[in-house]
C-alpha cells in the first residue's frame, strides 16, 4: 500500500531505492561494509558471540538450579528457558546470514538489522504475551553485540560507508538496487561517514533544516528529508521508498504511476545539472558589471579539490571540528591538524583557504555516544570559542598547526561564535602566543587573515569592536537565525518558525554587510542563506559580494547572479528589509 510521511527538505533531487534501517539500539554499533570475502568471517563472529551468551545462560541455568524458590523465583528459569529459545531461533541467524552475504553489511549492523526485523514481527503479533517477548529478543541480540564488542574484530572497518565498485556489483545483482538510509537520528560525524557511500538518499525522524546533520547532507548533494517524525517506525527493512529532497516528502512502497512520475523528475533534475555544468568556467559578474566571489563550504580535508571543481574561488569555510569527532576523546595533535590543513590548503592549487577554529558543542557532539544531556540549553553553553578557549592548550594546538598550513598557500583563520570584547582579545592574544611558541620551536609558519563569524545578535550588534581587530567578517546566518529568533535549529517542532526572512535577521545581516562594506572590510555569508538561490538577488541588493556555500550550489547561485543587475537591486531590498513581511514584499519587484 502506498503512503507518503511528510518532513523537512533538506538536500534537494529525487532518490528512488530500497530502505535499509539504520536500528537505534543501546549499544553503540559500528557500521561499514565488508568485502564479499570476509563474509564467513563476519557470519562465524556472529555466531561466536551467540554461543557465548548461550553458553553464559546454561551458566546461569545451572547455578539457579542450586538455589531456592527464594532467591531465585521460577520466573527467572522460564526467562531463561525464553532467551535461549530466541538465541536458538534460526530466523535470527538466517536473517543476520542474508544481511551479511548479500549486503555486505558487517556483523554488527546485520545483527541490528535482524533485529528490527524480527521486532515488527513481534509487534504485529495479536497475542499479548509473545507481543512482549519483543523485549526478551532485543535483550538477547544486545548481550550478543556487548560480547563483540569485547572481542575485536578481525576486520577493521577501512571501507565504511564506501561507494561499490563496479566489481562488487557484478558479484551481487542486489547490490546494484540504490538504497536509501532511514534513521531516527543521525549525528553529523556519522553522515560524514557515509560520505563515500551506497547510499542514494537519507531520511531521519528528528532533526531541523538547518541542523549540522542537515547541512552535511546537503554537502553530499544526496537526496535528503529530515524530522520525518515516525518514519523509522513505519518504514520497513527493504520497502521501496522514493525521497523526495524538493518537497520534504518520502513516498513508501509507491504505485507504479507514481514510480514513472518521479523517475521523470530524477531525469529532469539530472538535466537541469548537466544544463548549469557548462557555467563552472563562467566569471560570476553581474549584468551591471559586479564580480561576485562563490566560494564553498567544506568539512574534510578531501573535500578541497572538489570544491575547486565545483567552481569555487576559494574556500569560505572549512569546519575544522569534524576532525576532532568521533575519536573518544581522544584530540588530533599539533602534526595531526598540521598535515589535514596542509592537505586541505594544497588542494586548494593557490585558492584561499579559510579554516574555521574547532566549533563543537549543541548539535555537534565530540562523540556521538557523549551527547551534552547535562546542560539544559547546550546551544547556549560551552561550545565553539568557548570551548576552545576554556582549554588554551587544545586551543593553541590548533592555531600553531592553522599557522603551520598557512606556510603552504593563502589561509584566512575564522573564528566562531564570539560575542564579548574579551573573548576577541583573548583570542587575539593566544593567537601571538601560538606564533611566539613556533618562534621558539624554530618552525615555519606563513601569514594569515584573521576574521570572525557573525553568529550572535550582540556581535553583529556591536561590529565596530569587531572591525578593529578582524581583518574580514563571516555571516553564520544558521546560528545568527538561532539566536535572534530563540529557534533551535535542530528541533523540528520548531523548524516552521527558523525564518531567514524575519525583519530581526534581515536588519543584523543588511547593517553588517554596510558596515564592513563602508569601512572597506571584507565580508560573506556562509551560513545557508548564501546557497539559497531564493535569496541570492536579495543579499546582492544588500551589498554582498561573496558567498560560501556547498560546492553542489555553487552554479545554481552563479546562474542567478549572471542574471542580476544590482543597480535595480538595491532600493528593492531595502524595502524588503523594511517591510513588515519580507516574504511578501520580496514579490514586488
Ligand atoms: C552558521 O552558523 O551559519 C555557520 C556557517 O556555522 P555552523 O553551521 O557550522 O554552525
Ligand atoms: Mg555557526
Amino acid at each position: 500500500m502506498t503512503f507518503s510521511v511528510h518532513g523537512l527538505p533538506v538536500a534537494r533531487g529525487i532518490a528512488i531505492g530500497r530502505a535499509v534501517l539504520m536500528a537505534s539500539s543501546r549499544v553503540d554499533v559500528a557500521h561499514y561494509f565488508i568485502e564479499p570475502g570476509q563474509a564467513a568471517t563476519e557470519i562465524e563472529r556472529v555466531r561466536t558471540g551467540r554461543n557465548a551468551v548461550v553458553d553464559e545462560i546454561h551458566r546461569l541455568q545451572h547455578t539457579i538450579s542450586t538455589m531456592g524458590p527464594k532467591e531465585a523465583p521460577h520466573e527467572l528459569a522460564a526467562l531463561l528457558d525464553v532467551h535461549l529459545m530466541l538465541l536458538q531461533d534460526e530466523e535470527l541467524i538466517n536473517g543476520v546470514k542474508h544481511w551479511i552475504t548479500d549486503r555486505l553489511y558487517n556483523a554488527e549492523w546485520a545483527l541490528t538489522t535482524q533485529l528490527e526485523v524480527l521486532s515488527r514481527q513481534f509487534d504485529d503479533m495479536e497475542d499479548d504475551y509473545l507481543r512482549g517477548r519483543k523485549a526478551d529478543l532485543e535483550q538477547v541480540a544486545e548481550r550478543i553485540l556487548r560480547y563483540m564488542k569485547g572481542v575485536t574484530s578481525p576486520t577493521t572497518p577501512p571501507n565504511v560507508g564506501r561507494r561499490k565498485t563496479q566489481q562488487d556489483l557484478l558479484l551481487d545483482d542486489s547490490m546494484d538496487v540504490p538504497l536509501v538510509m532511514i534513521a531516527h537520528d543521525l549525528s553529523p560525524a556519522d553522515m560524514l561517514q557515509f560520505k563515500q557511500s551506497v547510499f542514494a538518499g537519507f531520511v531521519t525522524d528528528v532533526g531541523g533544516r538547518n541542523s549540522h546533520t542537515a547541512i552535511v547532507a546537503r554537502s553530499m548533494d544526496i537526496p535528503a528529508v529530515v524530522g520525518a517524525r515516525s518514519a523509522s517506525q513505519l518504514v520497513r527493512q527493504d520497502d521501496w521508498v522514493i525521497v523526495d529532497g524538493d518537497a520534504g516528502l518520502m513516498i513508501v512502497d509507491p504505485s507504479p504511476i507514481i514510480l514513472a512520475e518521479y523517475g521523470f523528475k530524477q531525469r529532469q533534475g539530472e538535466l537541469e545539472r548537466g544544463r548549469l555544468s557548462r557555467l563552472r568556467h563562467t566569471p560570476a559578474v553581474t549584468l551591471d558589471g559586479q564580480k561576485v566571489e562563490l566560494l564553498a563550504n567544506i568539512e574534510l580535508p578531501e573535500d578541497a579539490p572538489a570544491a575547486v571543481k565545483a567552481g569555487a574561488v576559494g574556500v569560505g569555510l572549512f569546519r575544522s571540528e569534524f576532525l576532532f569527532m568521533g575519536r573518544r576523546g581522544q584530540m588530533p595533535d599539533e602534526e595531526e591538524q598540521y598535515n589535514a590543513y596542509r592537505r586541505a590548503v594544497e588542494g586548494m592549487e593557490g585558492l584561499p583557504m579559510t579554516i574555521r577554529t574547532v566549533d563543537v558543542g549543541a548539535d555537534k557532539p565530540l562523540d556521538d555516544s557523549v551527547r551534552d544531556e547535562a546542560h539544559l540549553n547546550p546551544a547556549l553553553g560551552l561550545r565553539a570559542i568557548r570551548w576552545s578557549l576554556a582549554d588554551p592548550a587544545m586551543f593553541l594546538t590548533q592555531l600553531r598547526a592553522i599557522l603551520r598550513a598557512a606556510g603552504h598557500g593563502p589561509v584566512n583563520m575564522l573564528i566562531p561564535m564570539l560575542a564579548h570584547a574579551s573573548e576577541i582579545r583573548q583570542t587575539v592574544s593566544l593567537i601571538d602566543f601560538a606564533r611566539a611558541e613556533l618562534d621558539n620551536r624554530g618552525v615555519a609558519y606563513g601569514p594569515i587573515k584573521l576574521g570572525a563569524m557573525i553568529e550572535i545578535p550582540a556581535a553583529a550588534l556591536t561590529l565596530k569592536i569587531f572591525l578593529k581587530y578582524f581583518d574580514f567578517l563571516s555571516i553564520g546566518t544558521n546560528d545568527l537565525i538561532q539566536y535572534t529568533l530563540a529557534i533551535d535549529r535542530s528541533d523540528e517542532s520548531v523548524a516552521h518558525l527558523y525564518d531567514p526572512l524575519h525583519p530581526a535577521v534581515l536588519r543584523l545581516v543588511a547593517e553588517t554587510i554596510a558596515e564592513c562594506n563602508a569601512q572597506g572590510k571584507g565580508v560573506s555569508v556562509c551560513g545557508e542563506m548564501a546557497g539559497d538561490t531564493s535569496l541570492t538577488r536579495l543579499l546582492l541588493g544588500l551589498g554582498l559580494r561573496s558567498f560560501s556555500m556547498h560546492p553542489a550550489q555553487i552554479l545554481a547561485v552563479k546562474q542567478e547572479v549572471l542574471r542580476a543587475d544590482t543597480s535595480r537591486l538595491v532600493a528593492w531590498a531595502m524595502q524588503v528589509v523594511e517591510a513588515e513581511d519580507p516574504a511578501q514584499a520580496m514579490l514586488a519587484v
